[in-house]
């Protein structure tokens, strides 16, 4: 193993938008980031079942715009290509509040985008798969972690797939598969 990376393999447990951004952050310190997700990944910026929210209204805020561009960068062209529409909240939403005057419509100088949530992680999803040793399983549904000899790292994650009623992915070549804890 190469100095560069700190590990052989790390796993991600669920491609959605806390999985997604981790999948990344690993990329730089381990040779092979495997995200392991339940649901099949839509090609589009289709809903899907493991994420209900995913149909309900969503935006993003200035924060979560720099977090993310911060990790990827160029983050809000990718935006723009996916289909996002970008938005100067303080002149294009009107913003009341109970027992409160409207609040005056002013550019605030903050710029984000409104988009679905099934398009935003679309367009993240985009940019993770650019990463080369970043290997995505859909169809994965991770149902035990298993545990070193010692208890005190994870070894080795239990997972079944459409076909198969179990498969292992360890984190080193040296783990072997004890299942110590069942996530079900
Ligand atoms: C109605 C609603 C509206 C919201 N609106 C906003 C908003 O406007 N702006 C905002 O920033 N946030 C909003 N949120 C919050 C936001 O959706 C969550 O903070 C975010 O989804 C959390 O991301 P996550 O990746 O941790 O979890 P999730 O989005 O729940 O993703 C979990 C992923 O893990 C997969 N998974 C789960 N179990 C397994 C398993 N055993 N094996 C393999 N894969 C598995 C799931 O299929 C899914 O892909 C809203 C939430 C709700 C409920």
């Amino acid at each position: 193993m190469s100095n560069r990376y700190s590990g052989e393999r790390a796993v991600v447990i669920g491609a959605g938008m806390g999985g997604l951004p981790a999948a990344q952050v690993l990329a730089d310190y381990f040779r092979e980031v495997v995200v392991l997700e339940r649901d099949v990944l839509p090609a589009d910026a289709t809903p899907r079942p493991g994420v209900p929210q995913g149909k309900h209204p969503h935006g993003l805020l200035a924060g979560g715009l720099k977090a993310l561009c911060d990790l990827f960068p160029d983050f809000s062209s990718t935006l723009v290509q996916a289909g996002a529409n970008s938005l100067d909240s303080g002149l294009e939403v009107c913003h009341e509040y109970p027992g409160q005057e409207p609040l005056p419509v002013r550019s605030l100088g903050v710029a984000t985008f409104t988009m679905t949530r099934p398009l935003l992680e679309l367009a993240v999803r985009r940019r993770v798969r650019e990463r080369a040793n970043v290997v995505f399983r859909d169809e994965c549904r991770v149902v035990a972690i298993g545990a070193t000899p010692d208890g005190n790292a994870v070894a080795s994650v239990a997972y079944k797939t459409a076909t198969a009623s179990s498969k292992y992915c360890p984190l080193t070549s040296s783990s072997t598969h004890p299942v110590a804890e069942s996530l079900r």
